[in-house]
């Protein structure tokens, strides 16, 4: 019935394309197709064959959609807590809408901070989530974290399945793989099929800084056909030694995503330059992430064609940041220009200046892979598209 359906679908476009035809014949076509699609294809089933990644903008949190074709999905993380729970929920939303889900299929909570699990309640007020997945306990102490913990979660997880993933562990999503490689402080031991080569950059690694829960990640690698993309949360510098020193046992990535808000805790030459993504896409946020030494660290990297960034950063001004072009979104007051020089960090702590807002729309970068390694990037705000042929791996 359904492969029927799709090569009737096929003659009548082809048909379309090979001959003139009236306007109203072209209208019939098109009403035909309209009515095929909205009486014979259910819900879930897309007529896309991509599969789709779309980075939602939580304002330097994190979440980021994966679609397969199947229409099955993972999302990855959930935004903001508090002020910013409903806008990053209904911004998640968006994207859900877009991608015409009924459902989230699995939620993996890359690790306990409020800027990658505190949009979840309200999300799932908005949408059913079947499976929760996360490292296990929350390893710092943070009152508000471990009342969520006790009280709200297990809610929200009564009404699907819950799951604490296990470096190797394989998350079941038809039509795309997706791999854990990092979790509760642990990571893959053994390299992925093609990866386990020496990686050069160990010689010359520092290691870094970090607090309790970022290092406890929950990474994931994913792959359809030949594309491979890998987001390890909030991974910190020291874990992305472990698991790609003394040898590389992931390989190399057509993607990199989140890339820890850009922030300089993590993104090591160890693991960016190993990978060699040919693009990055990095989830910062107004005044978080994107510092100096990290963006060295990107344009400098082997084989990457273009960084993308969510937001303008401060922390890197004209001096580090991309072209506007590539970045998705700008702040509530508009800026004539950015200024030349990148800003520090104020310490972190309630003392510091407020961080530029972004409230009004947002936009997300969508990320379009076929089978065959090809990928497109689209920056949402201005509607401009890169396409990146099949790597020649
Ligand atoms: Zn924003
Ligand atoms: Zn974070």
């Amino acid at each position: 019935m359904m492969s029927s359906i799709k090569r009737m679908t096929k003659a009548l476009v082809r048909g379309q394309g090979a001959t003139r035809h009236t306007s109203a014949s072209r209208r019939a076509v098109a009403s035909l197709f309209a009515l095929m699609m909205f009486v014979v294809l259910p819900a879930q089933t897309r007529a896309v064959k991509t599969l789709d990644i779309y980075v939602v903008d939580v304002e330097g949190g994190n979440a980021t959609l994966f679609v397969s074709p199947s229409g099955e999905s993972v999302l990855i993380d959930s935004g903001n807590a508090g002020a910013g729970a409903v806008r990053d929920a209904e911004r998640i939303m968006a994207a859900v809408r877009d991608a015409r889900l009924t459902q989230i299929d699995n939620l993996i909570t890359t690790h306990w901070h409020g800027d990658h699990y505190g949009g979840m309640a309200e999300l799932s007020a908005r949408i059913p989530i079947r499976n929760f997945i996360d490292h296990g306990p929350n390893v710092q102490p943070a009152a508000a974290t471990d009342e969520f913990l006790q009280k709200t979660y297990p809610q929200l997880y009564g009404k699907g399945k819950h799951a604490v993933a296990r470096p190797g562990d394989r998350i079941s999503v038809a039509g795309m793989n997706v791999l854990v490689v990092t979790s509760a402080g642990e990571t893959i031991k053994a390299a992925l099929p093609g990866a386990g080569g020496a990686n050069p950059y160990c010689a010359s690694f520092k290691p870094g800084d970090n607090n309790a829960e970022d290092p406890m990640s929950v990474g994931t690698y994913v792959t359809f056909g030949t594309f491979r993309a890998i987001h390890l949360g909030d991974l910190t510098k020291n874990k992305e030694f472990e698991l790609m020193c003394p040898t590389n046992r992931i390989g190399t990535v057509d993607l990199l995503l989140g890339l820890h808000h850009g922030q300089d805790t993590s993104n090591s030459e160890v693991l960016v330059h190993a990978l060699r993504p040919r693009v990055a896409i990095m989830n910062d946020g107004t005044r978080k992430g994107g510092q100096p030494e990290v963006m060295k660290t990107l344009h400098s990297s082997p084989g990457l064609e273009n960084l993308w960034q969510m937001h303008f950063s401060q922390l890197s001004g004209q001096e580090y940041t991309v072209p506007g072009l590539f970045i998705a979104n700008v702040i509530d007051e508009p800026l004539v220009a950015m200024p030349v020089a990148p800003i520090s960090a104020p310490p972190p702590g309630p003392n510091g200046p407020p961080a530029p807002v972004h409230n009004g729309t947002a936009y997300w970068i969508k990320v379009s892979a076929q089978a065959d390694g090809s990928f497109s990037v689209t920056n949402a705000r201005n509607g401009f598209t890169k396409r990146y042929g099949a790597s020649a791996r």
